[in-house]
């Protein structure tokens, strides 16, 4: 169980820290490739500060797809070296962090007119398999039409041909990035959120021990600090480019091309499949997952280029009308509605440009950029191979630094993922969720919680013993436990930080806390001392999000 504390109530010791100590390097974005970093940098022995100018994993690392995959996509755009990377990287996610990355089964109907044959996804899924050194029982297995109707009863059958069935993993991006910096964390790195980066002031002989000076503001008492580093690395997603625009030599050479990806939740019992689906958008060609979790389904996404506010992607009608359509093309007995959608989340790829190339063309490809002034930026890549861009990225550094140190993260679990199979993990899960069942504990309820907290549970459970006194129901104090959770080990500053990037609610179980939120509002107030000022912006701020993902309903294209 955690050792250590990572909470906002620490706030002022933290920047004590950030502001004193002088670092080996300074990681500017919060979300999973700052993460890895971060925990990358700080295992192999470096001095790491890290800094997020709203929540952890605010950015696209809590609006993806949610799947730790090889990208069977990029196999069709020849992009080997890249499946082959990120199907290995698949596997160590995986061990890594085995409470936080599930295998998932997913079906690939193949229909007339879809963007692989019969053969060529039979051949398809072989390669992606051998490339990514996939595990006997995991491995490909095609079906015929018959048995691939069997699979999946609500699929089309007018143009359906044939079917394979693979595995992918289902993560929660927002928590595999927290669980990522906690561990990082308990390794002595300083990570502060609502801390901005507004300016640099870089050494002038950083490879020969100067220090440089980054300006960051701490957005919730407005004050400013500078932070002392031998490195800054840019790991701001699709900000790199703004921040890229604040250093003396601007934005040079190759620049980022954002796209957006839209996400819609339906309740499952519309869309009640009985895997996941990776399926084809027949008329352009490309291709949609639906992803039954808890009691939804979620589907997704688009990929189209995006100019707006960086800040403000959201989804938008014609968004939730492509998605819709395409699901009903390929499910017709569903025919779901705008008014079976529940939730939406919009994300944007911060992708490398290319020229002429469409969004779905783009390479998913990482890069790094080194500024004449030193700062290091990071681009494109994806979750999948955040550790892998971690360790090119540390690297550099070292080498920078004249210092071989050898990167340790290939074996090296995040917080709460204490388990050596996937079995002992099951086992784990199942042996809380009986002994809770007789506390009045719905046993998928504590199977959820165990997926979001791993070994942690444990930490959660006696505490709700504990309070179960003072609390009107069990279920409360579950909730109340949890939050003391998220205050004392995972930095929760405001209710949308808990609601959205540590329990994924918002999403996921939005009508259920369409009620709610207020009491949990009430219960953080109490556990972080929230001022009624405080209180007020924080409910705002939450509702305004929890609007935000309807609000498709008045944006017409
Ligand atoms: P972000 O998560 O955006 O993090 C950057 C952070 O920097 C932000 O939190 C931001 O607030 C912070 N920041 C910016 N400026 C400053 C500043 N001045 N000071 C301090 N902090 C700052 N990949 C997969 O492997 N699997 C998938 O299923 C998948 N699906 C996807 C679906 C969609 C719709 C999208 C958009 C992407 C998907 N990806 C997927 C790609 C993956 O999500 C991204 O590659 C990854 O999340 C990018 O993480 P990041 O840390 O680089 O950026």
């Amino acid at each position: 169980m955690q050792d250590f504390t990572f909470s906002a109530l620490h706030r002022e010791e933290y920047f004590d820290r950030l502001s004193q100590e002088e670092f080996d390097i300074l990681v500017i974005g919060g979300g999973i490739t700052g993460a890895g970093i971060a925990l990358d940098a700080v295992s192999r022995g470096l001095r790491v500060a890290l800094v997020e100018k709203n929540d952890f994993a605010w950015g696209t690392s809590s609006r993806s797809t949610k799947l730790i995959h090889g990208g069977l996509r990029y196999l069709k755009q020849l992009e080997i070296r890249l499946v082959r990377e990120v199907g290995l990287e698949r596997a160590i996610v995986h061990h890594n962090a085995r409470h936080v990355v599930l295998p998932e089964r997913m079906l690939l109907p193949i229909v007339d007119g879809g963007s692989l044959g019969k053969m060529m996804s039979s051949l398809g899924l072989w390669v992606y398999d051998y490339l990514a050194n996939v595990e006997k029982e995991e491995r490909r297995k095609m079906l015929s039409k018959v048995e691939t109707e069997a699979a999946e009863p609500l699929l089309r059958t007018d143009i359906l041909k044939a079917g394979g069935l693979y595995y992918e993993y289902r993560t929660d991006d927002a928590r595999l990035t927290i669980e990522t910096l906690k561990t990082a964390v308990a390794h002595g790195a300083v990570a502060l959120n609502y801390c901005q980066a507004t300016a640099f002031n870089f050494a002038e002989d950083a490879d020969n021990g100067g220090i440089s000076r980054t300006t960051v503001r701490d957005t919730v008492s407005q004050k400013d600090y500078i932070i002392k580093s031998k490195y800054v690395v840019n790991a701001a997603g699709p900000w790199v480019d703004t921040l890229r625009a604040i250093d003396t030599e601007g934005v040079q050479g190759k620049r980022l091309h954002l796209t957006k990806g839209v996400h819609i939740v339906v309740p499952r019992e519309r869309l009640n499949l009985a895997q996941s689906a990776y399926f084809d958008v027949l008329p352009d060609k490309r291709m949609c997952f639906a992803i039954p979790r808890l009691g939804v389904t979620y589907i997704g996404t688009t990929d189209t280029n995006y100019t707006g506010d960086v800040n403000t992607p959201q989804a938008e009608y014609a968004d939730v009308a492509y998605i819709l359509e395409a699901t009903n093309a390929m499910f017709p007995d569903v025919k779901l509605t705008a008014n079976d959608v529940i939730s939406t989340w919009a994300g944007l790829r911060p992708l490398v440009h290319q020229d002429g190339k469409s969004p779905s063309e783009l390479s998913r490809k990482d890069e790094i950029f080194v500024s004449t002034s030193g700062l290091i930026s990071i681009a494109g890549g994806k979750l999948t191979g955040y550790r892998k861009m971690a360790e090119r990225v540390v690297d550099l550094v070292c080498k920078k630094m004249k210092r071989s140190r050898i990167c340790l993260t290939a074996n090296l679990r995040v917080a709460g993922a204490d388990f050596d199979s996937s079995e002992e993990f099951e086992q784990f899960l199942n042996l809380r969720a009986q002994s809770l069942k007789d506390l009045g504990i719905a046993p998928a309820a504590v199977i959820a919680l165990g997926q979001r907290y791993g070994s942690n549970l444990d930490w959660i459970i006696e505490k709700a013993y504990a309070l179960s006194a003072e609390t009107e129901s069990r279920a409360d104090a579950f909730l109340l436990a949890e939050i003391e959770y998220a205050v004392a080990f995972e930095m929760v500053q405001t209710l949308s930080d808990f609601l959205i990037r540590r329990t994924g609610r918002l999403y996921f179980e939005r009508p259920a806390i369409s009620q709610n939120y207020p009491h949990i509002a009430e219960l953080m107030a109490k556990t972080l001392a929230w001022s009624p000022s405080q209180k007020a912006e924080y409910l705002q701020d939450f509702e305004a999000e929890f609007a935000r993902v309807m609000a498709w309903q008045e944006i017409e294209k």
